[in-house]
């Protein structure tokens, strides 16, 4: 997606440990029109799959999860966060290590919201790793629903996630594709 490959360009700067900073319009201060414009793009790669549900984790997938499921006409699901392991039974959850905070978190989502005749697709505002998807395929397992797709806003393609969300044949589709961000520099994937 050209716009957003502009607007990292642009605004996004680079932080030691691989980090891509983007609080300027989709971390913390949200460009709520591009927004709009990211949520219309995953609507459209995945308008055949006959999505019931868009599912991601708080905080940031929030933004273009909620835009995703406007255009989409679906409900949203945002997985919640919290440290403690307090577990109770209303509760699908799944640990989650943080790739920018370096914490483990659970991450959490009430039984009464998914189905077993659920497709969802996963939104997620960054890939590195790949622990957050990761997280929540495995609420999706144990749901027993099925994950129709995964898109997500800025993939680094030179860590792990990409490799492991191939490898599971699931539908990835990430708007714009980083292949390193050597030198304080962004370069995308050709
Ligand atoms: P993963 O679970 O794939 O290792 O990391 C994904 C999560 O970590 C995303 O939900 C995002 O919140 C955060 N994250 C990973 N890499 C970056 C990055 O380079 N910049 C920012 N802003 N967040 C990142």
């Amino acid at each position: 997606m050209d716009l957003l490959k502009e607007k990292i360009k642009k605004d996004g700067t680079v932080l030691p440990g691989n980090v891509l900073k983007v609080d300027n319009f989709l971390n913390h201060q949200v460009d709520a029109k591009l927004m709009d414009q990211i949520g219309e793009e995953f609507a459209r790669l995945f308008k055949d799959e006959k999505i019931t549900k868009v599912v991601t984790v708080e905080s940031s997938g929030i933004a273009p999860a909620l835009t995703t499921a406007i255009h989409l006409g679906v409900p949203l699901i945002f997985a919640r966060k919290h440290k403690s392991v307090t577990l109770t039974d209303d509760l699908y959850t799944a640990k989650v290590y943080s790739y920018t905070k370096k914490v483990s978190n659970n991450i959490s989502i009430d039984k009464r919201f998914l189905n077993a005749d659920d497709h969802i697709l996963i939104i997620d505002d960054f890939l590195a790793n790949g622990q957050a998807v990761q997280g929540l395929l495995e609420i999706a397992k144990l749901a027993d629903v099925s994950v129709s797709g995964i898109g997500i806003v800025i993939e680094k393609s030179f860590q792990k996630g990409h490799a492991m969300i191939e490898k599971t044949g699931i539908r990835l589709e990430s708007l714009a594709r980083i292949a390193s961000l050597k030198d304080q520099s962004v370069t995308f994937v050709e």
